[in-house]
């Protein structure tokens, strides 16, 4: 990069280290026309996708909205805050992963559905029956259906 006080185009790295619990890269460099030396951060940036809601519009993510509508399907179960937050977090980097700038809802409501099904089966059918708003009543008997003929597993965090 240039030189911040003589915009020469050639510097060089005299040192490097990783900071911040290593999520980022300090740099001291050295200018190799005035000598001077200044020091860059490198960071990954860790953009979250936009949303495309099923009207079309595009709204930012919104961690605290995904967290309200978890814990609203996981009300009064045996489930712990770090469990949720652990579902937070996967989906937030499920998010990233895709690489796109945008996510469509429902893409996003079937990574939830996912977490939630092995986190805790009754909140994944209480998300699912809100989020796919299921068409009839067979239909959501079919999910619950599905679910039993599952083999149980432990609700984690309880
Ligand atoms: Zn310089």
């Amino acid at each position: 990069m240039h030189c911040p006080f003589c915009a020469a185009e050639d510097t060089k790295v005299i040192d490097s280290r990783l900071v911040a619990e290593g999520g980022q890269v300090r740099r001291r460099r050295e200018c190799l026309s005035c000598h001077e030396r200044f020091t860059t951060y490198e960071a990954a940036e860790l953009v979250m996708p936009r949303i495309i809601k099923q009207n079309g519009n595009r709204e930012p993510f919104d961690e605290d909205k995904l967290r309200a509508g978890l814990q609203r399907a996981l009300e009064k179960r045996p489930v712990s805050v770090e469990a949720v937050e652990a579902v937070l977090t996967n989906l937030k980097a499920a998010l990233r992963a895709t690489g796109e700038r945008e996510v469509d809802s429902r893409d996003l409501g079937e990574l939830v559905m996912d977490e939630l099904k092995q986190l805790d089966q009754v909140a994944y059918v209480r998300f699912a029956s809100v989020y796919r708003s299921f068409q009839d009543i067979a239909e959501f008997r079919d999910a619950i259906e599905r679910l039993e003929a599952e083999p149980r597993q432990p609700a984690k965090g309880a």
